[in-house]
């Protein structure tokens, strides 16, 4: 059973603000693309979004906890014995462990718990059936991913973001949309994928160049990479060394990622071998 009152109800630790205004769920429903795939829902909750989303595609929802489980099962069963829905209870991590969400192409849509939102997003970038996200997050973690380099948010995330598709903010939620209210506002962020992104090295080499986001880049890659190298590659590629991260745009990152690259390979390879034993 549910109580009445959601606030006593709702748990902080699985990030639980249920969006209880039809006039948000409709707009999220109107950014939907046309494209009929199945949608994958990260933690449908109460269901308020789920009961719009299977009016108009199939469904795979992911739910971490156990009493909505239980509710969800028992107020879905007709959608669930229909094949429209489909409940996957746990860790949604848990079930993106093999790689894939889904076995098939699908759109991820989902009024994300904010605690792990930036995972998720990151691992729908990597797969390869996701071809979609449209996900309310934290307002200041979408301003991030859609971020253009020279603006003040551009960060590893919105290089990421253009290096899989097109990112753009649809519209913001205010808190008193929730209950129980979040601190923060929200906004729909919607990524349109034209590929996918395997190369967890070219991660890394992001976190080094936004290591410390005020220092130049170029100082920022020589606390990784030899000082010499990193004026070869900026000198090659005609980048100027004054640049803050910032300021310098995502095919500049990918082309310094392919020169600098091999130091980067080598040093992962390197963490990897096993430590010789002592005689
Ligand atoms: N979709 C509902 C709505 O819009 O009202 C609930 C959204 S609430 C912000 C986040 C939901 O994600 C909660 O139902 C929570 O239990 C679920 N959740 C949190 N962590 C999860 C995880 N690791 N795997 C699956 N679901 C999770």
């Amino acid at each position: 059973m549910i109580p009445n009152d959601l606030t006593k109800f709702a748990e902080k630790k699985f990030g639980q603000n249920f969006l209880k205004d039809n006039h948000y769920i409709d707009k999220i429903i109107q950014s939907m693309s046309n494209e009929n795939l199945r949608v994958a829902e990260i933690g449908p909750g109460l269901g308020d979004l789920t009961k719009a989303l299977v009016k108009a595609r199939s469904v795979t929802a992911f739910e971490v906890d156990k009493r909505l489980c239980e509710y969800l099962a028992a107020t879905f069963q007709d959608a669930i014995h229909a094949g429209v829905l489909e409940l996957r209870c746990g860790d949604v991590l848990e079930h993106w462990e093999s790689g894939n969400l889904l076995s098939e192409s699908y759109h991820l849509i989902a009024n994300l718990p904010y605690y792990i939102a930036t995972n998720i997003i990151l691992k729908a970038f990597k797969d390869e059936q996701c071809q979609s996200i449209l996900v309310m997050v934290q307002k200041e973690v979408a301003q991030k991913f859609v971020a253009k380099p020279g603006e003040k948010a551009f960060s590893a995330l919105s290089v990421l973001a253009q290096s899989v598709g097109e990112a753009k903010i649809c519209f913001e939620v205010e808190p008193k949309a929730f209950i129980p209210p979040p601190n923060v506002t929200s906004a729909v962020l919607l990524i349109k994928k034209n590929c996918s992104r395997e190369d967890e090295i070219f991660e890394m080499f992001l976190r080094i160049a936004f290591g410390q986001p005020r220092k130049k880049l170029s100082k920022n890659l020589e606390s990784t990479f030899p000082k010499t190298l990193v004026a070869i590659a900026f000198d090659t590629l005609k980048v100027d060394s004054n640049l803050r991260p910032h300021q310098v745009a995502t095919s500049t990152y990918h082309h310094l990622y392919n020169v600098l690259k091999d130091n980067l390979d080598e040093r992962k390879s390197s963490q990897r071998k096993p430590k010789a034993r002592k005689p």
